[in-house]
């Protein structure tokens, strides 16, 4: 595994900046830095379209908690940590910093960044009612904690086949696999409008939704996690 690079910190740095619950100012920086990258305003949020418009990437960008600064954000071995008081948000912002690289090297990779999915999948819904008749037929989001999962069940409805989430696993590697325990995100909402291939994957965070404790950003997703020509892989 490749040690993370200065850049890389201080991208993670900047996206962990505030914590953003939906509809507070501080949802905008976010937006601001993946505009930079080349996403524009949609319905429920922001996208940067792709060549392939069959297959979503997802990231939403608010958090839950409380809006402020995280003043004391600081690198810990490979973790980011906060203050031990507030979450610092890394649901979904690991997701959002993925979204942010793929940006910049995959032309043909749709990314789609919902507002409100700690509300009920505010901007999903919206994007959904405005597209009903153009949905994408396999939705990845990237959204899940830990390291390993390939969310095939949220909140107890399939909402991907097995045979996807394996072949999926396979492309991921590490130690990937399918995992029928997933709560909720936006690719569920995306799975009750139609779409066929669902699932939610691990990208490296810790205790979600958890202040009182440090609340930790496992970079490994994000530094290692790449996606190939023909879907996800991880990078050697
Ligand atoms: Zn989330």
């Amino acid at each position: 595994m490749e040690t993370p690079t200065p850049t890389f910190w201080e991208i993670v740095l900047e996206f962990h900046r505030y914590r953003r619950p939906y509809g507070s100012e501080y949802e905008h920086h976010v937006v601001a830095l993946l505009q930079s990258v080349g996403f524009v305003p949609c319905a429920g949020g922001i996208i940067r379209w792709g060549t392939n418009r069959e297959l979503f990437l997802t990231a939403h960008t608010d958090t839950v908690g409380v809006a402020g600064a995280n003043n004391l954000l600081r690198v810990d071995g490979r973790f980011l940590v906060g203050d031990g008081l507030h979450n610092i948000g890394a649901d979904d912002t690991a997701g959002l910093i993925i979204l942010y690289h793929l940006a910049q090297t995959r032309p043909d990779l749709t990314l789609f960044a919902p507002t409100g999915e700690e509300c009920g999948g505010i901007g999903s819904r919206e994007f959904c009612e405005a597209h009903r008749d153009a949905l994408p037929r396999v939705v990845i989001s990237l959204d899940r904690r830990g390291y390993g999962s390939v969310i095939t069940h949220q909140r107890q409805e399939r909402t991907c086949s097995d045979a996807f989430a394996q072949q999926l696993a396979r492309m991921l590697g590490r130690d990937y696999a399918p995992d029928d325990t997933g709560l909720f995100t936006d690719s569920a909402v995306f799975s009750r409008y139609g779409s066929l291939e669902c699932t939610n994957i691990s990208v490296g965070y810790e205790n979600a939704h958890c202040p009182g404790r440090a609340s930790r950003c496992g970079v490994f997703g994000v530094a290692d996690t790449a996606i190939g020509a023909d879907g996800f892989h991880a990078a050697s």
